[in-house]
């Protein structure tokens, strides 16, 4: 047979839930992906990452919650409070989908086993429908779906498609699983992950003993290398004489691919933002030799940049053209990461700049600035020169170092204003007082604690008001539970926020506060996966610690549905 079916991967997915235990858990995966038929290996892979298709795919499966709850209260004629109440019961619309399964109204008239090639490709489809029809086109896939589904499918089908599996499956651990199943080096199953970003070809090329062959690929967007924070300047010297001082641009990141004629701009999300800079399009394309660039979009006043919430009114609208002339970007381009057919991750930066300093870049597209530096006179001479002209202040990078895709590490430093900043994601708002009072302008936000979120704050200062206008109106169409002035909603806008301090606080489930926090910006490039986790909360608390911890503190209990 070369199909399988759903239950077994619901199965699977249910008996990695059911241990704690790490080895297995990689186990259990193992097992299941060792048996599984050519042809569904690399599906079911990308299933267990928590999507339905690969990062950097044409097509977005764009089926939110709002569609879920739909169907499901069609097929099994919940009314709105007892989705609400059963939601609050569950706290995953997997479980509530489960249980409203189990309730349909109708069966169908011949009941199916759900296979998963046949389920895929509905979705796949569905995720190909464009224009007018295509959100009812979406709500049909999922609804056939779930008319055949059983309720253990039903409840990770769901997980799948709002994109969180909940099972305690780490990325590691699921490159493990495909380590151990195909008997190949972890190691290697991570690298050829981080290239390819798609575990399911990766998994693939896993069983043929070919993973060698695994290598970056024009128009699949792979991981952003992220940067350590710099707390004293003389630490860039600690384990290099000299160092690259490049400038921080305050911006959007993206990874440019170039190849054939065609440009792509991805986002840190891995999403396609090329249609959002048109105006770039032409330039990048004139390079004149296929490439994969790692860069920062800037919002540019001429010579300098403009301030970042400029570029934020630029990703919002819908009318990309129009929005480039009234407010201009620039892009700088700070990394080469393919020339040609040459991949440039392995070699030193030294060599990944010569490589950008030999294509030809016309502006509004940059090489970024930087030069060397071999003492902490000179790094704070740079550090002044790029606030000077505008920009953040440095990334500090080593000559010698690889660009490492998904890592965040001591080869790249940031170093910018003395303030601690976190990403945080709304999980609850509130509507304001005097002229705020009918807008949703108070926000409760919260940090990763592995799978859970921890509230940690509130803040309600920092956003213009037609940020907030705009923040409302998808609050009130992504409300989980409304509760009067106050409701729960999806987690999903991630917000930077800044504060004075952090304080133990027993107000929040996290156990922490943040002392006069405010919303620096929305951070449209980042997902509710990338925001600051609990143990950062914790350090920043240690760092800065004058009261001794306090043994007997327990947080409340309770916390984000
Ligand atoms: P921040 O909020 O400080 O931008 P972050 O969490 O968004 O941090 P980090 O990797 O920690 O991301 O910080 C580096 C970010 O700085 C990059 O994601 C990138 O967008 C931006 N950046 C600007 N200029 C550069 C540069 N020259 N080299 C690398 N990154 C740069």
């Amino acid at each position: 047979m070369s199909d399988a079916l759903w239950e077994d991967l619901a199965a699977t997915l249910e008996s990695v839930a059911a241990t704690s235990s790490k080895r297995e858990k990689v186990a259990r995966l193992s097992a299941y992906l060792r048996q599984l038929p050519e042809p569904v290996l690399p599906v079911a892979c990308v299933y267990l990452t928590g999507r339905v298709l690969p990062p950097g795919h044409p097509h977005k499966l764009q089926i939110g919650w709002a569609a879920v709850v739909e169907v499901l209260q069609d097929l099994s004629g919940a009314s709105d409070r007892e989705v609400a109440d059963l939601y609050l019961r569950w706290g995953d619309l997997g479980d509530v989908a489960a249980e409203l399964v189990a309730r349909r109204r109708t069966e169908p008239l011949f009941p199916e086993r759900l296979s998963i090639l046949a389920a895929h490709a509905l979705l796949e489809r569905a995720a190909a429908a464009a224009g007018k029809g295509a959100a009812a086109a979406r709500r049909r896939a999922l609804r056939a779906l779930l008319e055949q589904a059983r309720p253990l499918e039903a409840k990770y089908l769901v997980r799948v498609l709002t994109g969180d599996l909940r099972v305690g499956l780490k990325e590691g651990l699921l490159q493990e699983a495909v380590a151990t199943a195909f008997g190949a080096p972890a190691e290697a199953v991570r690298r050829a992950d981080l290239l390819q970003s798609d575990l399911g070809a990766v998994a693939a090329l896993a069983r043929r003993g070919a993973l060698q062959e695994a290598s970056l690929q024009y128009f699949r967007p792979f991981r952003f290398m992220l940067a350590g924070t710099l707390s004293t300047p003389e630490e860039a010297f600690e384990d290099a004489a000299e160092v690259f001082a490049e400038d921080k641009y305050d911006g959007v990141r993206v990874q440019v691919h170039c190849a054939g004629g065609r440009l792509a701009l991805y986002s840190r999300t891995l999403d396609d933002v090329t249609p959002a800079f048109p105006e770039l399009h032409r330039p990048l394309l004139g390079v004149g030799e296929a490439y994969m660039a790692d860069a920062e979009v800037v919002a540019w006043a001429g010579a300098r940049p403009a301030p970042f919430h400029r570029l934020q009114q630029r990703l919002r609208r819908t009318d990309p053209e129009a929005m480039a002339g009234q407010v201009p970007v620039a892009l700088f381009v700070f990394d080469l990461l393919r020339v040609g057919d040459r991949d440039l991750v392995d070699f030193p930066l030294e060599e990944r700049r010569r490589a950008g300093e030999a294509l030809r870049w016309t502006p509004p597209v940059y090489l970024a600035t930087g030069r060397r530096v071999r003492d902490v006179a000179a790094l704070r001479q740079a550090f002044q020169e790029a606030r000077a002209r505008g920009n953040e202040g440095l990334v500090v990078k080593r000559l010698d170092a690889p660009y490492q895709p998904g890592r965040r590490g001591r080869l790249w430093l940031k170093w910018k204003e003395p303030l601690a900043t976190l990403d945080v994601v709304v999980v609850g708002v509130e509507f304001g007082h005097g002229k705020r009072a009918r807008v949703l302008s108070d926000y409760t936000f919260a940090v990763r604690d592995g799978d859970r979120l921890r509230v940690v704050g509130r803040a309600y200062s920092g956003l213009t008001d037609a940020e907030i206008q705009q923040l409302t109106a998808w609050f009130q169409e992504h409300t989980v539970r409304d509760l009067g002035r106050f409701r729960w909603v999806e987690p999903r806008v991630v917000l930077e926020v800044a504060f004075d301090a952090v304080t133990r606080s027993d107000r929040h489930d996290s156990g922490y506060a943040l002392r006069f926090p405010r919303i620096l910006r929305v951070r449209t490039d980042k997902g509710p996966e990338e925001i600051s986790t609990l143990e950062e909360v914790e350090s920043l608390y240690l760092q800065q610690a004058r009261e001794p911890p306090d043994p007997s503190f327990r947080p409340p209990t309770g916390g984000v549905p």
